[in-house]
């Protein structure tokens, strides 16, 4: 198959799908600029994310873990979605029955929503994800069930200066899953119910390395549902794809979900 076949194949796949579970990793914002965090340009004063992103050193020093964050906000804040990230948005908006799980913390696919949701004088909770691994752009309680999205500039001064929860007083911490720690049940139980309920399933952006999030994908399969992956490059999907696009997001949703 050629690359328009593949392409027009795939379109048909995923139309023809009641329902559809889409799988997004970090390859769908590298278009709009987002550090790896695993790269050079990922390194921070010499720090690298494995000694930051653990609770152990949040509970050791979170003035120097909010400030690290606060430099990551800043990072995102400057990116913006990318032609992917709302072809995606436009297209859960104007059918029914996609489920959007997501790895990326960058809050891009939200971002993707709003402006999608805007230009067609809509609601974007069809388009927002179930965030496996959270948001930047949230924060949550270290002692109570206190959660929230939020993103303004944190005062990393201090101890004193860091943000305090306005129900109980205690430490805010960002509202990401840290190396060591469990995921969110919620939004794995979401994740499971669509993988169970698939008739198709896109994977876009991600080498599938991760779990439980591949596994979702894999659910697809093994239940004998096509699977469309969209990737520059090789990924754990690729033998298991019914149709694979090489190709950057920005390139191919647009023509495959347009
Ligand atoms: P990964 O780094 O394992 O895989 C990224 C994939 O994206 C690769 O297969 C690569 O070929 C592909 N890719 C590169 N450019 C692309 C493009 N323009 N269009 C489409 N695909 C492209 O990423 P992962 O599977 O998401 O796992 C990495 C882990 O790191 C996850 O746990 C994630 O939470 C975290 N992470 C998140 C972000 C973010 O929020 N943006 C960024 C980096 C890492
Ligand atoms: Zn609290």
């Amino acid at each position: 198959m050629d690359h328009a076949a593949a392409l027009e194949r795939a379109r048909v796949l995923l139309a023809e799908a009641p329902r559809v579970l889409v799988l997004t990793g970090a390859g769908i914002s590298a278009e709009s600029g987002v550090p790896t965090f695993r790269g050079p340009e990922g390194l921070w004063k010499d720090f690298r994310p494995e000694d930051l992103a653990t609770p152990e050193a949040f509970a050791r020093d979170p003035r120097l873990v909010w400030e690290w964050y606060g430099w990551r906000r800043g990072l995102v804040a400057a990116c913006a979605p990318n032609a992917g990230h709302l072809a995606l948005a436009h297209w859960m908006l104007g059918r029914a029955g996609v489920t959007l799980v997501t790895q990326n913390v960058d809050a891009l696919h939200e971002r993707a929503a709003r402006t999608a949701a805007t230009a067609r004088g809509g609601d974007p909770s069809p388009a927002l994800p179930i965030r496996l691994h959270g948001s930047i752009a949230r924060v949550r309680c270290t002692r109570c069930d206190h959660g929230a999205e939020g993103d303004d500039p944190v005062d990393a001064t201090a101890r004193e200066t860091l943000p305090a929860c306005p129900a109980c007083g205690a430490l805010l911490r960002p509202d990401v899953v840290w190396f060591g720690e469990a995921l969110p049940l919620p939004a794995m139980q979401r994740a499971d119910a669509a993988a169970r309920e698939a008739d198709a399933c896109l994977v876009v952006g991600t080498a599938g390395a991760v779990q439980p999030a591949a596994g979702y994908a894999m659910a697809v399969v093994r239940r004998r549902r096509p699977l469309v992956v969209v990737d520059p490059g090789p990924t754990a999907f690729d033998g298991m794809a019914e149709v694979k696009l090489t190709g950057s997001a920005g390139a191919v949703l647009p023509p495959l979900l347009g």
